[in-house]
């Protein structure tokens, strides 16, 4: 089987080491948001269990804190009417079942978690992020460090466990279609288009304006700059002096917000 691939992501980690040191916040130049209700998004965690050999509970759970915060401050820096939550976490047993990719990865863990699985593709603010060891990861890590594929599991996140804080947030917004910067998009996608890579019922999904930005000596989340800024791309934001978006091709604030707003209404209506 050819697999069509829309957004199988690339962070080199060690970008997001230095992010937050070089990040200037006297520089970033943020809008008035307007007043609007968020709706609240579920990310339940599932660690490998070797994790433990190197990570006590009480750091992953302030992994979790700190990684949703960072979200968080992302969401709220970028105007988009949504929030992250923590749903917990679970362990996953990698040692008899060791994913390769994130089909399998996928596979093994309904064997072990189906019902959370289950939840997610039941409920559209509810994501799970799997979590692989070091010894158990298949990325890369000088290369990629977390992946996506949205086109085919819209709530599902697989992640090294040594990739940075920056990553989450990075991935989350890939779920909701948010692209890389338009350079680093054309050198991943060697000449295709997005549309020929996505099923036909996911191509309303692509936005011309759903790419990330460069600002000053650093780029948005979605970016592959050195130096990420904690926003989404948007044209009304500015760092450094220059502006971080462009209404025709990098705001993923717009994008995020249309998604937030759309999720917002699923659950709504799912509510009684
Ligand atoms: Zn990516």
């Amino acid at each position: 089987m050819k697999l069509k691939v829309v957004s199988i992501c690339l962070i080199v980690g060690t970008a997001f080491v230095s992010a937050l040191l070089y990040f200037d916040s006297q520089k970033l130049v943020l809008s008035q948001c307007a007043d609007e209700e968020k709706v609240e998004t579920w990310v339940q965690f599932v660690f490998d269990y070797s994790i433990l050999n190197d990570f006590s509970i009480e750091a992953l759970e302030e992994r979790i804190d700190e990684d949703l915060a960072l979200s968080n401050l992302i969401l709220a820096n970028s105007c988009v009417p949504m929030i992250r939550k923590s749903a917990g976490y679970e362990f996953f047993d990698a040692h008899n079942a060791k994913p390769e990719d994130m089909l399998s990865s996928h596979y093994e863990l309904n064997l072990q978690h189906s019902s959370l699985l289950e939840r997610a593709y039941q409920e559209p603010n509810f994501y799970v992020v799997l979590v692989l060891s070091e010894d158990s990861s298949y990325f890369d890590f000088e290369y990629k460090i977390a992946e996506t594929w949205v086109d085919l599991f819209p709530n599902f996140v697989v992640s090294d466990v040594r990739a940075g804080p920056l990553a989450l947030e990075h991935e989350l917004g890939h779920l909701a279609w948010a692209q890389h910067d338009l350079e680093t998009l054309s050198s991943q996608v060697q000449g295709r288009t997005l549309e020929s890579m996505t099923a036909e019922d996911n191509q309303l999904q692509i936005k011309r304006y759903a790419h990330a930005a460069l600002c000053g000596d650093s780029g948005t989340i979605m970016s592959y700059e050195k130096n990420i800024v904690p926003i989404y791309s948007s044209p009304n934001i500015t760092y450094q002096g220059r502006v971080c978006g462009d209404a025709e091709s990098a705001d993923n604030a717009r994008l995020l917000t249309e998604y937030a707003r759309a999720l917002r209404a699923k659950v709504d209506a799912r509510s009684w």
